[in-house]
């Protein structure tokens, strides 16, 4: 007898999420988003237990999602339905099964989140699916009626690893909480290591790909790195004591070589930690242990990028399936910097495995080259500063080439602005350029005018600013003030001290300084040099950039906070609060805080709050609580950027909350404050300073360095601002007609006037299922065909689906 099988009608598609292969944090977070997403497109939604091993078994391992399952999913690491290792499917008849359960289920749409592996599964399924569908018909396990609503499955590939060894994305769901991990570990050890004066060799995984391994040597300021895609030569163990004994001679008290679990050399033969142990402790005669961080680095909450990434990328997968018609090709979602991309699932698959094939035939090149773009880059720029040898020839520039280059913190403090300075100085030493520290800002440098020759200005050596790799707030001293406050005593510092070219590190204030010497220039003649603004802040809200130093270790605290909090409502119950974020007159870190925590509202100063819309997001908390059923003990968080009303303050909103609830709910206010600034800069802070830093002096010397006055007044990018504009890193010049200045500052409420992440806002409504009249259909398009016909234009509140409620 052939089993009964479903028929998808026509509004009511089933779309199945399965994780699969090594866990990683943010699965969950997919998870969450491709179940709601799918069941506000009128889907029905489905989770695969135990990866593909569910998908081979069947039967209750194929489970039908509701709206409450996935309450709560966002800040949980690992994967809650389960993944496992299935040798089954790697077989043709595993994959049949596979097959005849997803066509009995009636799905056709099939979201895998896994490493490498899974996914080169997920296409090998693909590719297959018309001759499995033809077989089981052949070998009478479906009819040939049976199989024919299901002729096409569509695919669609997400990336949860945390090696990030996966070619065509910048990042992999789970590698930067991975690298939050190992990040915190090294920085502990460093302190004890610190204190004895010992080395330390710690091993991290990464199987054969070495970008954690890279990515912890720049964020924690390691000595040495080992990657397998870059042996060392065969006189690997000279170099390695060559750059300790070097550092060592500067005052550096500890030595920390990072070494990935893949590493080896040239032959292919697998270096170990201890050899590296040993080399240190004959040769050097250093007291040097071994730590291997192991499963650790699989382990914790997900940062707030995994929960971003996880979210808005289970959201895109969702939107690919159902745009999907039987020619395109199955998609595997990416991202380049801060854009969400689709890519072709069939060509990243088959990059990934040449990647392997070259690193197992020798060709190192090929392989880092088909890591990411731009990994060779941070190798090379990372073995730069770590050569303290002001000395090496090949690095430097010919002496008329030599910039002093003054570095200059502005506005508040934040995560990311002293490791920018470190990258900065490392990179400027290596080249022959000198660079200048400014003390305390602007009126550092006009108060300290007369105090010659030592002044607020000093020259920067490598182990000055060597241990801020890590530290957070600003060593140089920063302010809000700005040259204005006395003009001409600047103009005589910048002569005073031959400076060559500004680089300002900080936020709207930073911006509005280089502006204001920019205009200044006619007068006076020292400020006709190069000035470059390295956004820094946590509200991000710089123009020409939609990423600024310090946001992400910022937004990482915000969101352990609301976690926190949320947690300690699960005594009591039936509690929400209502958090107050900083940003000034910018949404960002209230919205994008609010998408990494799932939050039930967000009020922003861009969009203001209103007593309609107060009144109606507390008929949906009410309505919430109800539909949980006292499920989720947790609390629950609405979002409030102290700005984003006059009148409906923090405290008015959780007061009018209260008297609403009529003892149902009741309603808290928290206000991190200063906290949010958090202490240590995040992975992510790091490795951007890092990056952003060395492209800025490397822009500088390209444009500036050895040309004469009138060569630098003609060039228009004299005044620039370097940001994370979609997918690239970009330099914009601020002034002219088409200038940032004129075209992107909003000067009266200090913020950017296109303000790329506005959209999110909708994502995070559509997540929590609260109602609102934005048209997010215009926002995120209609499928097409039949599916399409069943929406409506207004997002539907949660309990309006009947596929979101359980029978
Ligand atoms: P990851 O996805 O993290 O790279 P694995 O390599 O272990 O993890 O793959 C996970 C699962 O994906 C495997 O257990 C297997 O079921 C499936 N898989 C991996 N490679 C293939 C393949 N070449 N063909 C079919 N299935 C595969």
């Amino acid at each position: 007898m052939t089993p009964s099988v479903y028929t998808p009608s026509a509004n009511a598609r089933r779309v199945a999420i399965m994780t699969s292969g090594g866990d990683s944090q943010g699965m969950n977070g997919v998870v969450r988003a491709v179940v709601r997403m799918s069941i506000h497109m009128g889907c029905e939604a489905y989770a695969i237990l135990e990866g593909y091993e569910g998908l081979v078994r069947g039967g209750d391992a194929i489970k039908r999602m509701y709206w409450e399952d996935v309450r709560g999913y966002l800040s949980i690491g690992g994967t809650l339905i389960g993944t496992k290792r299935c040798q089954e499917f790697k077989a043709r008849s595993g994959r049949m099964e596979a097959a005849k359960n997803l066509v009995m289920k009636g799905i056709s749409g099939l979201i895998v989140c896994g490493g490498d592996g899974s996914l080169t599964g997920a296409d090998i399924f693909r590719s297959e699916w018309p001759s499995l569908l033809d077989e089981l018909v052949q070998t009478k396990q479906l009819t040939p009626e049976q199989i024919e609503p299901h002729r096409h499955l569509n695919i669609c590939g997400l990336v949860g690893s945390i090696d990030n060894d996966f070619s065509g994305t910048d990042a992999t769901i789970g590698c930067y909480s991975s690298l939050q991990r190992i990040c915190e570990m090294v920085d502990a050890v460093d302190d004890t290591a610190a204190s004895h004066m010992r080395g330390f060799v710690i091993e991290v995984m990464g199987r054969n790909c070495g970008w954690l391994a890279l990515m912890a040597s720049i964020a924690t300021g390691a000595d040495y790195v080992f990657i397998p895609e870059k042996p060392p030569g065969q006189d690997w163990e000279e170099e390695m004591c060559e750059i300790v004994i070097s550092h060592r001679k500067l005052g550096k008290r500890r030595t920390i070589i990072i070494i990935s679990e893949g590493a080896q050399n040239t032959e292919l033969q697998k270096i170990t930690a201890d050899q590296v142990v040993k080399v240190l402790t004959e040769k050097l005669k250093l007291d040097t242990r071994k730590t291997v961080l192991g499963h650790i680095q699989r382990g914790g909450l997900p940062s707030y990028y995994d929960r971003w990434l996880a979210t808005l990328q289970g959201v895109e997968a969702v939107k690919a399936l159902l745009e999907a018609t039987p020619e395109t090709p199955s998609p595997v979602i990416t991202v380049r910097e801060n854009k969400i991309l689709r890519s072709d699932l069939q060509e990243c698959v088959r990059l990934t495995k040449s990647a392997g094939a070259a690193l197992k035939g020798k060709d190192f090149k090929k392989a880092m080259n088909l890591r990411d773009i731009e990994f060779k880059d941070y190798f090379d720029s990372y073995k730069l500063t770590t050569s303290t040898t002001e000395e090496n020839p090949r690095l430097r520039l010919p002496k008329e080439k030599h910039m002093r280059i003054a570095i200059i913190h502005v506005g508040a403090p934040c995560a990311g602005m002293n490791p920018a300075v470190r990258a900065a100085v490392a990179y400027c030493l290596s080249r022959g350029h000198t660079p200048l520290a400014i003390y305390n800002g602007f009126p550092g440098l006009q108060r300290h005018h007369a105090d010659k020759p030592v002044g607020s200005v000093r020259e920067l050596k490598w182990i000055d600013v060597d241990d801020w790799v890590n530290q957070g707030g600003s060593e140089l001293g920063t302010n809000r003030s700005l040259p204005s406050e006395d003009v001409p005593t600047t103009a005589d510092c910048f002569r005073l001290y031959k400076f060559d070219a500004l680089f300002l590190i900080g936020g709207f204030e930073a911006f509005t300084s280089a502006s204001q010497i920019r205009n200044n220039r006619d007068k006076y003649p020292s400020f006709r040099i190069p000035l470059l603004v390295l956004p820094a802040t946590i509200s991000n809200n710089v123009p020409g950039t939609e990423y600024s130093l310090g946001s992400d270790t910022c937004l990482n605290t915000l969101v352990g906070f609301c976690d926190v909090i949320r947690q300690s409502a699960s005594a009591s119950r039936r509690r929400v609060f209502v958090v107050e974020t900083q940003g000034g007159k910018s949404g960002y870190l209230a919205t994008m805080t609010g998408l990494a925590v799932g939050a039930l509202a967000v009020y922003t100063p861009e969009d203001g709050i209103n007593m309609r819309m107060l009144l109606r997001d507390i008929d949906f908390i009410r309505e919430d609580f109800q539909d949980d059923k006292g499920a989720a003990r947790a609390g629950k968080i609405i979002l409030r950027n102290e700005r984003a009303s006059e009148i409906y303050t923090t405290q008015m909103i959780a007061d009018v909350i209260n008297v609403e609830a009529q003892g149902r709910f009741d309603a808290r206010v928290a206000v991190p404050g200063h906290y949010q600034q958090g202490m240590k800069p995040s992975p992510i802070d790091r490795i951007r300073s890092f990056k952003l830093a060395i492209k800025c002096m490397q822009f500088l010397e390209d444009n500036f360095a050895g040309k004469s006055r009138d060569e630098i007044n003609a060039n228009p990018l004299n005044a620039a601002i370097i940001g994370i504009q979609g997918s690239d890193a970009v330099f914009s010049p601020m002034g002219s007609d088409l200038g940032l200045e004129a075209t992107q500052a909003d000067w009266a409420m200090r913020r950017q006037i296109t303000e790329y992440w506005r959209p999110v806002k909708g994502i995070i409504d559509i997540l929590s299922g609260r109602p609102n009249d934005t048209n997010w259909l215009a926002e995120y398009g209609k499928p097409p065909g039949p599916l399409g016909e069943a929406f409506t234009s207004v997002a539907p509140s949660r309990s309006g689906s009947p596929l979101a409620q359980r029978p």
